[in-house]
């Protein structure tokens, strides 16, 4: 089946090569083959699945809105489960931590809202270079490449014309180099924006430290150029609280969010935008899908998990289970492990070890991504709702799969 379906769809097809299976059910932290074999999760669609599959507590909200006829694509008219959700979220995120922001509904993908954010950047300050960050991404429509670090080998130069590329956080000149930079900019040369990632996901799961992000947000305001926080994997919890920079000093101008936003796999984005620099003209950047309704009913639904410490609990004793493991294990003690939270990501010693280090956690049943500008990263993004027993089970199979592979390297020398 696995080969009717290469003859029919596009060799650009990814996904379905990593994970050679045929999916038909997923729940809570597992997904099923047609057989009923189970696969453990530590994929989540890219982070796309935060609260495991198919969550009873969105599900039943979302069939009920089905029956009830409730309205499905509403472009961006009000709508009662937009509204609900709209009210939801400033109560549940945006007041409790003083954070004054407008929500603009982009489209329904994550690239989709960092295109509006490097557009309204450039309106609002009238100028167009964007900087961005060596290992970033963010998206891979053209504008999101342009400052995708991760995709510049993908591109001839005259699409990423009006952008500019720094050393991200590990690189000890980093701050230095955009300090420079910015001291020998001309006028109109200087950024309309910064984008950044708080953990560079797709780059490696590479971490900024606190003074790195506000480091480089003191460097932005000074010279009144525009922080975009690009939240879309690293917020919605991955990271142990709802946004991933809420202990640090930073007031991002824009925030897009996308992901797990929905909470169900729907997908849904919106930009958090400073009121200051709301200077859209209506409809200026509209789109067709910037009305899923099933997704805002699913995305008010899921709020409900941040109305109290619990999850974030639960977040932070997953992250220990696997610092913990990690720490005590005699050959996974040795290996960089690199995150916050329970996005975490393990180096290995080149991509050729890590695709064949993914493939064994494949046939024991453990679903897990690659990342990385060397793709020699393979990354642990387990469910935020994960049990105890699931994660340590997954946790197992890492153990025993990367043993397996480096006593067989050794002996094999
Ligand atoms: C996934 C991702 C995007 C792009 O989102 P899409 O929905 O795939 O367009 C942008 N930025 C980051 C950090 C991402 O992880």
């Amino acid at each position: 089946m696995i080969i009717n379906a290469a003859s029919m769809e596009s060799e650009v097809r990814y996904y379905s090569r990593l994970f050679p299976d045929i999916f038909a059910k997923g729940t809570g932290s597992y997904l099923y083959n047609k057989e009923g074999k189970a696969y453990l999760d530590f994929f989540c669609g890219s982070g796309s699945l935060n609260y495991g599959h198919s969550n009873p507590i969105m599900k039943n909200a979302v069939i009920e809105y089905l029956i009830s006829d409730g309205i499905i694509n509403s472009l961006d008219q009000m709508t009662e489960a937009k509204y609900a959700f709209m009210e939801e979220f400033f109560n549940v995120i945006l007041r409790p931590r003083n954070f004054n922001y407008k929500m603009q509904f982009c489209g329904p993908t994550g690239t989709n809202s960092v295109e509006a954010a490097i557009k309204l950047s450039r309106k609002y300050t009238g100028r167009e270079k964007i900087m961005f960050f060596e290992h970033s991404f963010h998206g891979m429509s053209y504008g999101s490449m342009s400052v995708s670090g991760m995709k510049r080998k993908a591109l001839k130069p005259e699409y990423y014309l009006n952008t500019v590329q720094m050393p991200y956080a590990e690189h000890p000149d980093s701050i230095d180099s955009i300090r420079r930079h910015l001291a020998k900019c001309s006028t109109e040369d200087i950024p309309a924006a910064v984008i950044l990632e708080t953990i560079q996901a797709e780059g490696g799961m590479k971490t900024a430290t606190r003074e790195w992000i506000e480091s480089v947000y003191q460097l932005a305001k000074q010279y009144e150029i525009l922080v975009i926080l690009d939240d879309i994997q690293t917020g919605c919890g991955r990271t142990g609280t709802f946004f991933s920079f809420e202990n640090m000093d930073i007031k991002p101008d824009i925030i897009c969010l996308s992901k797990s936003l929905s909470g169900y796999g729907f997908p849904l984005s919106v930009n958090l935008l400073n009121p200051d620099i709301d200077c859209w003209e209506p409809a200026e950047h509209n789109g067709t899908f910037r009305g899923n309704n099933l997704a805002f009913v699913a995305a008010r639904k899921v709020l409900g998990y941040w109305k109290d410490e619990g999850l974030s609990l639960n977040i932070r004793i997953s992250a220990s289970l696997i610092e913990e493991y990690f720490r005590n294990h005699p050959l996974l003690r040795s290996l960089e492990l690199r995150g916050r939270g329970v996005m975490r990501g393990v180096v290995m010693e080149s991509e050729e070890i890590n695709t064949r280090v993914q493939q064994l956690f494949f046939q024991r049943g453990l679903l897990a991504d690659t990342c990385g500008y060397d793709n020699n990263v393979f990354k642990i993004m387990p469910p935020l709702t994960i049990e105890r027993a699931d994660l340590e089970k997954g946790l197992q199979i890492i153990g025993t799969s990367v043993k397996q592979l480096l006593t067989a390297e050794v002996s094999s020398i």
